[in-house]
Formats: structure tokens, C-alpha cells, sequence
């Protein structure tokens, strides 16, 4: 299928692809939409099969970036990049300072920050060489890792979606986590805080012992997540955890977590909700991180400082707006994820 067929494709404005000689450095910059304001999105690098696969990834990311930034209520479009290359093994400063170079060529069209397989120190070496580059220590506008501001998001969200469909708060609730790193760790100390018994799970042996070992969580094996007897189910890891199969596997009421993509093919968002599943639109509940990326980026504009209560009052708007989906869904008997996915649109479109 050519690039404008793909179905991803859905009138993305511009895709870029750098290759960098001396530092190996192959990434793509999607840019869906820049209709309310510059496209921002994180950075993700991962080992990739093959170009395709990375191209389609960096498309679905970049348009779901469009919705999330809207849905958000900030003033930003949707964009995303990723680098092509194993991030344990590929790493090097130079590598991010090249990344650098490609952003800036950009003019400002995007603003880079941090994803799956990027640290603030890449995005230190990465703003080297651009200005377009957020979710930094060390100036007055810096905003600082995004992880906790979306995991915070997603407690909230959570509680959301527990009340609706279960009618209780938090405490003694189970949550099973699919993922235990940057969101996926402080979502589990947030939960632990408010007396919800966790379930984990990984891929990486040390970091579920570290969070198990903090937060009293049972661990469970990757694939054996979806068979936990959990209220629910929060995927933080990477996309498609949701699929027909494991939409059917989930014990407990409720879908809410920080991953991006979370619904792995068409008819998986349907087979949640045939089974009473409440599921909370991922590119809404995980909207906190992207605030505050423009937090940084509104100060920077400004040349004045970050304002974290500016960061809470749209936090709070967007828990607002998760309720305000959940009504209308309920309302007119459809899914959650499409009247989010309409709601973006018409907002995308409203500012063209
Ligand atoms: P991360 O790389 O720090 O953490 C992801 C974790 O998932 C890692 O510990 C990894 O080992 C684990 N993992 C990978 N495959 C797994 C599998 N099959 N089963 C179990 N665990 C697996 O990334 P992150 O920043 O925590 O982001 C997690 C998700 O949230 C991503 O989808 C990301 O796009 C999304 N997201 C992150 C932010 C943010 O602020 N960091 C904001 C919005 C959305």
C-alpha cells in the first residue's frame, strides 16, 4: 500500500525522514496536524523490523498526538518522531544531538519530548542543537519529566471510571499494570498511596522488583496479566495491548491506562463494551504529560516561568472532559473511543 493509501496516512500534513552519516541516526518526524498551534509529540526509539513498521507507528502515534493535544484543550498540534535503533544498545549523545538538528530543521513545526525508550538526558543532548525540544530540567520554563503529571492523570481517571461503572472509590480496589516505567511506576505509588492492591507486570525483571518491592504488588508474567482477578486493567507499556483475544481474557469492569494505541485492531473497542467493559479513551486519560510539556513551551513563548498551576487547571479540565465522553457515550449508546475520536476531530477542525 503507497504511503498516501495507508490508512494511518489520514491527512498528516508532512512526514519526514533523516538519515544522519556519521551517527547512523534514521528517524522520522510525522506531523498530522498544525492546525492549533505547532505539532508536539514525544520521541520513541525502538528497534523496529523494518522501516515500514516504524513509519506506520510514527503515523498512528503522531495522528493520535492530533486528537490527545485537542481533547487537552492546549494549543498545540499533533506530531510525533521516532528513531529507528535499539535504545539499551544504540544510544549516544551524538545520536540525540543529530536527532536535534532534524527538529530545528523544522522551524518550530514540532516540538519534540520524551517516549518509549527516551530520557531526559537524550533530550538534554537533543536540545543541544534545537530550541524546539521540551520536558527539560534546568531553566525557568522547564517543565521536567512528563511521567508523573500523566501518571496522575490516569489515577484520576481511574477513580473516574471506577465510580461509574463500579459505584466505589479507590481503596481496596485490585489493579493489574501492564507495564512498570516511567508512567507505569508512578501510576503504581499513586494507586498504592490511595489503598489499591496492584498486580504488575514486565519485561524487564528489575524494574517490576523495584516497583513490586515499593508498592506490595503481586508480580504476574507478561502474558499472564490478562487472566488476573483485577477490577482494572491499566496497559503501560506499548500499543495493541487490547485486542479481540484479550478483550475477551479481562476479568474486571474497567480499561484505563497510560499506553498509547491501546486498541490493537478495529474490533476490540467493541468487544470491551459487549462485555460491560468501561474503557477510557487513551488519548484522553493520558493527556497530563502533554500539558505539561505545554507548560514548557507557553513559558518559553512567553520568556517567562513554568506555572504549574496552569498545568492543574487543564489537568482537571481533562478529567472533565473523560466524564463529559463517558455521558455522551452512555447517552447515545456508543462507544466512548468514538465519540472522543469525533469530539477531536470537530476541534481540529473548528481551529483550520
Ligand atoms: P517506558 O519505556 O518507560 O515504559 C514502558 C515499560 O513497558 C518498560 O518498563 C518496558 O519494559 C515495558 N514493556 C514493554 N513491553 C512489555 C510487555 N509486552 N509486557 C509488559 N511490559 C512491557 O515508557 P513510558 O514513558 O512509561 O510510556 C509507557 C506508555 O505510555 C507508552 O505507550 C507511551 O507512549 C505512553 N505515554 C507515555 C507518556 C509519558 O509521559 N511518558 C505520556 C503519554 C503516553
Amino acid at each position: 500500500m503507497s504511503l498516501f493509501q495507508s490508512p494511518a496516512f489520514e491527512d498528516h500534513e508532512g512526514v519526514h525522514a533523516f538519515f544522519d552519516r556519521d551517527t547512523g541516526l534514521k528517524a522520522i518526524i510525522a506531523i498530522h496536524s498544525t492546525a492549533r498551534g505547532p505539532a508536539a509529540g514525544g520521541c520513541r526509539m525502538f528497534d523496529y523490523a523494518n522501516d515500514q513498521v516504524a513509519l506506520d507507528d510514527a503515523l498512528r502515534l503522531s495522528r493520535a498526538m492530533s486528537y490527545k493535544n485537542a481533547m487537552a484543550d492546549i494549543d498545540l498540534g499533533g506530531g510525533k518522531s521516532v528513531i529507528i535503533g535499539d535504545s539499551r544498545t544504540q544510544k549516544t549523545p551524538a545520536l540525540f544531538q543529530a536527532f536535534g538538528r532534524a527538529v530545528e530543521s523544522l522551524g518550530g513545526r514540532y516540538w519534540a519530548a520524551e517516549d518509549v525508550g527516551v530520557s531526559p538526558a537524550d533530550l538534554a543532548a537533543a536540545r543541544e542543537s534545537s530550541r524546539f525540544v521540551a520536558g527539560l530540567e534546568g531553566h525557568a520554563a522547564a517543565s521536567g519529566d512528563p511521567s508523573p503529571v500523566t501518571a496522575e492523570g490516569i489515577k484520576r481517571g481511574i477513580e473516574l471510571c471506577v465510580r461509574k461503572r463500579l459505584g466505589r472509590d479507590l481503596e481496596g480496589v485490585t489493579v493489574a499494570i501492564q507495564g512498570v516505567g516511567h508512567v507505569g511506576a508512578y501510576l503504581a505509588d499513586k494507586l498504592a498511596s490511595a489503598g489499591v492492591r496492584l498486580i504488575v507486570t514486565d519485561v524487564d525483571q528489575e524494574a517490576l522488583r523495584v516497583v513490586a518491592h515499593r508498592t506490595a504488588a503481586a508480580i504476574v508474567a507478561p502474558d499472564a496479566i490478562f487472566d488476573v482477578d483485577a477490577d482494572v486493567f491499566a496497559p503501560c507499556a506499548m500499543g495493541g495491548a487490547i485486542t479481540t483475544d484479550s478483550a475477551r481474557r479481562l476479568k474486571g469492569k474497567v480499561v484505563a491506562g497510560g499506553a498509547n494505541n491501546q486498541l490493537g485492531d478495529l474490533a476490540a473497542g467493541s468487544v470491551l463494551a459487549e462485555r460491560g467493559i468501561l474503557y477510557a479513551p487513551d488519548f484522553v486519560i493520558n493527556g497530563g504529560g502533554i500539558i505539561n510539556i505545554a507548560g514548557e513551551v507557553r513559558a518559553l513563548e512567553a520568556g517567562s516561568t513554568f506555572d504549574p498551576a496552569w498545568v492543574e487547571g487543564k489537568l482537571a479540565h481533562l478529567m472533565k472532559t473523560l466524564e463529559d465522553v463517558f455521558d455522551r457515550a452512555s447517552r447515545e449508546s456508543r462507544l466512548p473511543s468514538d465519540i472522543a475520536i469525533e469530539t477531536a476531530r470537530e476541534r481540529i477542525a473548528a481551529a483550520r
